[in-house]
């Protein structure tokens, strides 16, 4: 039978915003010695700014429209700052034959041009030669009917208490934190210095981290626990294969909330140590 004090700790958690699915996630939280990260809307806040277009062909206005007609079905942060970005009603009717590649972009037919709009990987995959970058920030190529056409800047912040977060949860006894990316590794080195993350990985598929995942499964102590928090479509599998599955409430994805044990209904990963302590307070007055 489940002691109440299970429930207790299900109770408290849920006072301060963190939503445990199931009172034997409280034991697991616990335990947690690793904690992996996804960097886009886990750690940042995943609302870009535009703040770089070079363009090849095309007029810098024009480059955003095209990117926010071909983004315009997709859900990823990245496509909803460039909606905003073009700040104008899209016109469904002027885009067909929408693609979303995850972890590369997108492709799509917009009046009547093909379009892509995506990282290197995607330029590669279509075989188009691009300009390498060196600006600060997610890169957004842009190929118009197989040619290239520029590409768009954007730049993502952290959130403000992301730093503190992971200090918290050194403090709370996690031997090892780790953030999990898709972005350039220009980008995501940038973030793991400023919020003081052990280790990085990025230019990751979705496949990627559920390898990674695994490989810091397999590389743990037998009472270790290995939590992944996570926001986006591509982290369910993730969420899944992890001892326990963290994701964010207010902004994630429902397949990601769908997938996760624990969700953090306000985003704030200074939680996760919250939610740490709340169940090892717990598990005091079982044991
Ligand atoms: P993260 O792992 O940081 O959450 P994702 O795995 O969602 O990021 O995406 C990884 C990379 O793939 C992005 O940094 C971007 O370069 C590219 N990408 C993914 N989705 C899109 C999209 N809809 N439009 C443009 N680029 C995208
Ligand atoms: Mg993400």
């Amino acid at each position: 039978s489940i002691p109440l004090s299970f429930f207790a700790g299900i109770g408290g958690a849920s006072n301060v915003g963190v939503l445990v699915k199931g009172s034997n996630y409280l034991e697991t939280l616990s335990q947690a010695k690793i904690v992996v990260f996804d960097k886009t809307g886990t750690l940042t806040q995943g609302v870009f700014e535009v703040n770089g277009i070079h363009h090849s062909q095309l007029e810098n206005e024009k480059l955003v429209e095209y990117a926010a007609l071909a983004e315009s079905a997709s859900s990823h942060p990245i496509s909803k700052s460039l909606q905003r970005a073009y700040g104008r009603e899209i016109d469904r009717s002027r885009v067909s034959d929408i693609q979303e590649i995850s972890g590369n972009g997108v492709t799509a037919v917009v009046d009547g041009h093909a379009v892509a709009a995506g990282n290197d990987k995607l330029m590669d995959r279509l075989g188009i030669p691009y300009i390498p970058c060196r600006s600060v920030g997610t890169i957004i190529h842009m190929a118009i009917d197989g040619r290239y056409a520029g590409h768009i800047v954007i730049s993502d912040v952290v959130k403000p208490n992301a730093r503190a977060a992971i200090q918290a949860l050194k403090a709370a006894g996690v031997r090892r934190t780790v953030m999990l990316t898709g972005d350039a590794s220009r980008v995501a080195d940038h973030v793991a210095a400023e919020l003081g993350i052990d280790q990085v990985c990025s230019q990751l598929l979705p496949a990627g981290k559920v390898e990674k995942v695994e490989e810091l499964l397999r590389s743990k102590g037998q009472k270790e626990k290995l939590a992944f928090v996570g926001d986006g479509i591509n982290d369910a599998p993730v969420l899944s294969r992890a001892d326990i599955g963290i994701a964010m409430g207010a902004m994630g994805s429902d397949a990601a909330i769908e997938a996760a044990d624990v969700v953090l209904m306000d985003d704030d990963p200074m939680k996760i140590a919250k939610a740490i302590k709340i169940s090892r307070k717990c598990l005091g007055i079982v044991y």
